[in-house]
């Protein structure tokens, strides 16, 4: 793992301190990952404006503030790039524009860090920490800088640096959102499965290759069988086939910004993959609460219907289909539903479940060749066991599948008291290091 400047950045670290665990120490917020050189198509667009002085002193004001924070070596890594930039360009060896464009990047990463740093934020820290150490592996898969931030809901997002100083590398910092407020008592474990679907767009932000790569192929296929259906349509049935054609390519096309259905449904897959039924229940909770039409055609996610379905199929695979049977309840009554009565021709020609299944495919692929970790029947048995000791559950899979074990066996309140309990003593085992 790259970590930049690792002698001269402080770390902010945690550690477990209770007995079973007190040989690891955990550090929990880093910076410096090399993002994929195609991200900077992404970032090519952007328009860049002319700073003012004041705005550069503002920035490095600002910066100097997270030096109390848990994010000081954000501030001191960004700070240092502006120095350095600032240096080149009085030595007259780089473009004065070059500082337009770090002081505007280093902006938008202020905005978007979180500034509320509470006893939530380094449960949340420490539960993506887990899950980055178990998904990389021996290898980097994940960003070295994941920050969680609490909000309004579950997101994932990323900020590049690009522009900086002596090397090729581009440094990114990603986010996880979380919805409610940072203090303990907002957390749901029960949703917390969605941090692995969160996560994934981690993961495949950085390397999604393996399932565009498949996808792209039987879609191309999919959509080549459909125009040689069309081919003997005349004027307006051709038009209009012609545009169908389009829409399913603009929906299902994985692209960089994830923004599709394709990416959209391969997260929920990796997050099935690696949280089994505890993913699962999230999810149905969450369509059940839904007051959305299930079948809405938008851009940015497939309809719940066809996502559901999608986490159906891949439960069977997986070896979880009698955990499935709830999601499957909930397709049912929503096509007795009236909204089920709208579906139309061009939705069913959208949703196609050969595209779902296509997609479904080439994600459980991608999580095979990733090495993820995958959740089994044997981690089950494992939480269960340490359920009925009396054990807290360590951060990370065996919180999410303690959490859905208790909610299973227990009525709402013996599981919240449950849930507190498990969520205090957890955090009391997380000791800041001094810097
Ligand atoms: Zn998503």
């Amino acid at each position: 793992m790259l970590a930049l400047g690792d002698a001269q950045v402080p770390r902010s670290v945690t550690k477990i301190t209770d007995d079973e665990t007190s040989q690891h120490t955990r550090g929990t917020i880093q910076v410096g990952f090399l993002t994929p050189r195609r991200k900077v198509l992404l970032l090519a667009r952007r328009r860049y404006t002319q700073p003012h002085q004041n705005k550069t002193e503002d920035v490095l004001q600002q910066l100097r503030k997270l030096r109390d924070t848990p994010l000081s070596n954000i501030g001191d890594t960004l700070e240092s790039d502006l120095n350095f930039v600032a240096n080149a360009i009085q030595a007259g060896s780089a473009n004065p524009s070059l500082l337009v464009a770090v002081v505007q990047e280093i902006e938008e990463i202020l905005q978007i860090l979180p500034d509320s740093f509470g006893d939530r934020f380094w449960f949340d820290a420490q539960m993506i920490y887990e899950f980055q150490q178990s998904w990389n592996g021996d290898t980097q898969r994940l960003s070295g800088t994941v920050i969680p931030k609490t909000g309004k809901a579950w997101g994932h997002e990323s900020v590049f640096v690009t522009s900086t100083s002596a090397n090729e590398r581009i440094k990114s910092i990603n986010l996880i959102h979380l919805p409610g407020q940072d203090k303990l008592s907002d957390v749901d474990l029960l949703t917390y499965p969605f941090i692995c679907h969160e996560l994934a767009h981690n993961l495949f932000y950085f390397d999604d290759n393996e399932f565009v790569v498949r996808f792209r192929r039987a879609l191309d296929n999919y959509l080549g069988n459909l125009r040689l259906r069309g081919i003997a349509d005349q004027g307006e049935a051709k038009a209009k086939s012609l545009k169908l054609i389009q829409e399913i390519d603009d929906l299902w096309s994985p692209t960089l910004n994830h923004k599709n259905w394709a990416h959209e449904m391969a997260m929920d897959i990796t997050a099935l993959w690696a949280c089994g039924p505890a993913y699962l229940a999230a999810f149905q909770d969450e369509i059940e609460e839904q007051s959305k039409n299930p079948y809405l055609i938008e851009q940015r996610h497939p309809p719940y219907a066809v996502r559901a379905r999608a986490l159906f199929i891949a439960s069977q695979k997986l070896g979880w289909d009698q955990h499935s049977s709830g999601i499957k309840e909930v397709g049912k009554k929503w096509r007795q539903s009236p909204w089920g009565n709208g579906l139309d021709n061009r939705y069913i020609a959208l949703t196609d479940p050969k595209l779902t299944d296509a997609c479904l495919a080439c994600a459980l692929a991608a999580c095979e060749s990733y090495r993820l970790p995958r959740c089994t029947t044997s981690d089950i048995e494992r939480i269960s066991l340490m359920l009925t000791r009396g054990e807290t559950p360590d951060f990370g899979l065996d919180l999410l599948l303690a959490a859905w074990l208790r909610k299973e066996q227990q009525d709402e309140g013996s599981f919240a008291a449950w849930e507190q309990d498990t969520l205090r003593a957890l955090v009391k085992s997380l000791t800041p290091l001094s810097p």
